[in-house]
């Protein structure tokens, strides 16, 4: 099968992450920036249409198989938003604290707090792969207004989860690698991989 594949992202954890869970597979993961790939665009309104631009940008360019994700927080108040703008929801430059304060914000007065993390990964295996593969995982919490724990990133601190009695940023990281969204997305796309491979 591969024995290499592109990362199309450059976030150091994300490649610790992906590389440990495709290392049983004996797959090389190579970040895009260390074969000169520079950032591709995400214009689109879903995350798997920009998780599929960016991996077949990355492997047009390298001609290697490659794989991306693309992630987000989704408010069911706010009709699902910011969703694919949730890096840059208050604007730029991108800023986790501004993103947060203006989430809060937005929900002031509103007592539906129900959310969802959602993450897409997406694989080809060449640029024009018809069939790409595509795993993705959601996890479901409620948005809170104050701020709780130092762990994690993004929107973790107002991100609580009923089920562990506290915030994404009071989980230990690999407690909150196996549980999350991106967690489950590895999970099935690992899955499917070895489906491939057996
Ligand atoms: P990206 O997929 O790394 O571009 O992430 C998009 C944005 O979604 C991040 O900048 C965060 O604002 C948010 N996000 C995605 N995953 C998480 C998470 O696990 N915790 C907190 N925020 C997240």
């Amino acid at each position: 099968m591969m024995e290499k594949l592109v990362l199309a992202s450059n976030n150091a954890g994300k490649l610790k992450e992906f590389a440990a869970l495709l290392a049983p597979l004996g797959v090389e993961v190579i970040p895009q920036g260390r074969l000169n790939v520079p950032e591709c665009a995400e214009p689109h309104h879903t995350f798997l249409e920009n998780a599929l631009e960016k991996a077949r940008h990355a492997s047009r360019i390298t001609g290697l198989p490659a794989m991306a994700d693309d992630s987000g927080i989704c408010v069911a108040a706010l009709g699902g938003q910011p969703g694919v703008l949730s890096a840059r929801y208050a604007g730029e430059p991108k800023s986790d604290a501004r993103n947060n304060a203006h989430l809060i914000g937005q929900l002031q007065g509103q007592s539906n707090r129900r959310a969802w993390y959602y993450c897409v990964l997406v694989l080809v295996r060449h640029a024009d792969d018809p069939q790409p593969l595509v795993a993705d995982g959601a996890w479901y919490g409620e948005v809170v207004d104050e701020a709780r724990g130092a762990g994690g990133f993004g929107y973790d601190p107002h991100f609580y989860l009923p089920d562990f009695a506290c915030s994404a940023a009071e989980l230990p990281a690999e407690q909150k690698n196996r549980v999350s969204h991106r967690g489950q997305a590895m999970q099935a796309l690992l899955a499917k991989l070895q489906a491939l491979q057996s």
